[in-house]
């Protein structure tokens, strides 16, 4: 039995069987096919994009970037500004109470939610409030005054998304706090203006005084009773202003709206001879620096903290057209914000610049940027042995402060050669076996294409002859 048994196994089987197993079996695999097919589905991977009023900053901007963020440094630096960074999030109530229930920013814009703790937080709208709260939470009015602070970092204003006007934006500040002199006012003005004009901005300065508790009391009696007579020709959002936040009722942008402010009551005409020597203690200081302003009796900023100086710079059209922009960046003076955050009463002044705006501008402009560093060497490698040794050699180059590429993966030298022409390097070395044997490196001109052998060992001091670093 056992024998016929054998024999059945190795009976070739018929031409039909084997169609039947071949079917079976790709029966089989189709359907071992199918079914990962059909979990996949389910799971199917999705591509994301970035939120609305949103974007990525990517390589081909850089450029623009560290231009931009690397000239307000050394400006800050050059003026007495010292870095600070303060964190995204911060408790709600702090923008509550330092920019104002009644304004755009805090009841309409802010990212806010409760977080994991149950506690009300959000991204900064803006980041004066942040740099007051650091300055009273670790009490640096001990310090010598004023106490100048440089900041650069995104801000979240859930925003209508338009050119120039994202909902994660990033702002360039300073903040001087402990100095009521109107000498800090003009030299923030001044710092703005003068780094404008270093990128190859010219701007124009509006300039205003919106006094102090004391006198804009009075002022804003004067002004609720001259809109109060014509609230029916209003915009829907100044005749809510006329009740809540009536010095933006001089802000408005609706073109119904505009014709009533030009016979409105000035506030310059209701400030307090404290306010008033103020104001006019700042314009002396930018008249003595040559720089060019306008008095605009209307702009009065949005927040609630400012007090006497307010300020906006605005791109000067240089075909003359007459066209409201948005500001490039804008600020003023908050004598009360740091009492009102539970500090001592202290005087500050500050600014903040929109990034994205300025970068926009130097586009428009076609204003040429320097070009970011390129590589100074490339190595290139041939064979496993040489990949290794040029591993150690491309560390002990960048340790002496060269900037080098190399490809990762197996290319020939011809393909290597044509990478470090598009990085633009001066030279390349190129390590082969013959090289690695010999314990020497080829020093390649990429211009002319030159070749020399020198000695392995001494590649780096051979590459600082050639290569003056910066
Ligand atoms: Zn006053
Ligand atoms: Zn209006």
């Amino acid at each position: 039995m056992p024998k016929i048994k054998l024999k059945m196994k190795n009976k070739k089987p018929a031409k039909e069987d084997i169609q039947k197993m071949k079917k079976e079996k790709a029966a089989k695999v189709q359907s071992k096919v199918e079914q990962p097919i059909k979990e996949k589905k389910i799971k199917a991977p999705r591509s994301f994009q970035t939120l609305k009023g949103m974007k990525d900053i990517l390589a081909s901007e850089n450029k623009y970037w560290e231009y931009v963020k690397t000239k307000a440094k050394n400006f800050a630096l050059n003026y007495g500004y010292e870095s600070i960074e303060t964190p995204i999030l911060e408790e709600t109530a702090l923008f509550n109470r330092a920019v104002g229930n009644e304004t755009d920013i805090v009841s309409k814009e802010m990212f806010s939610f409760v977080d994991q703790g149950e506690e009300n937080v959000c991204l900064r709208p803006e980041a004066t409030a942040s740099v007051v709260r650091s300055y009273v939470q670790h009490g640096m009015l001990n310090l010598p005054q004023p106490v100048k602070f440089f900041y650069f970092g995104p801000m979240f204003r859930y925003d209508r998304p338009q050119a120039g006007r994202l909902r994660m934006f990033h702002q360039i500040g300073l903040e001087a706090i402990g100095e009521e002199s109107p000498i800090i006012d003009a030299e923030i003005i001044f710092f703005v203006y003068n780094f404008l004009k270093d990128l190859g901005l010219k701007t124009v300065i509006e300039i205003n005084s919106i006094g102090c508790p004391k006198c804009r009391e009075a002022y804003k009696t004067k002004l609720i009773n001259y809109y109060r007579d014509r609230k029916s020709g209003l915009c829907e959002d100044c005749q809510k202003r006329l009740v809540k936040n009536p010095l933006r009722l001089l802000d408005c942008k609706e073109e119904g709206c505009q014709a009533y402010k030009e016979d409105a009551p000035q506030i310059v005409d209701w400030l307090c001879d404290e306010c008033k020597n103020h104001f006019v203690g700042v314009l002396e200081y930018l008249d003595e620096s040559g720089v060019i302003y306008n008095l605009n009796p209307r702009l009065v900023r949005g927040l609630d903290y400012y007090t006497k100086t307010v300020f906006e710079f605005f791109p000067d059209n240089a075909d003359g057209v007459e066209k409201r922009q948005d500001a490039l960046g804008g600020g003023g003076r908050y004598d009360g914000l740091v009492e009102y955050l539970g500090g001592r009463p202290t005087p500050a002044c500050g600014v903040a610049l929109g990034l994205e705006r300025i970068i926009l501008k130097l586009k428009e402009n076609n204003i040429e940027i320097p070009a970011l560093r390129k590589p100074d060497i490339f190595l290139a490698q041939l064979g496993e042995q040489a990949r290794k040794k040029s591993f150690i050699l491309i560390e002990e180059l960048r340790k002496s402060g060269f900037y080098v590429v190399h490809s990762c993966s197996k290319k020939g030298l011809k393909k290597q050669l044509e990478m470090a022409n598009k990085d633009g390097v001066k030279y390349t070395l190129i390590l082969g076996q013959k090289e690695v044997i010999d314990g020497t490196i080829i020093v390649r001109e990429m211009e002319g294409g030159a070749q020399e052998i020198v000695d392995f060992n001494k590649t780096v001091q051979e590459m600082k002859k050639k290569i003056i670093l910066q």
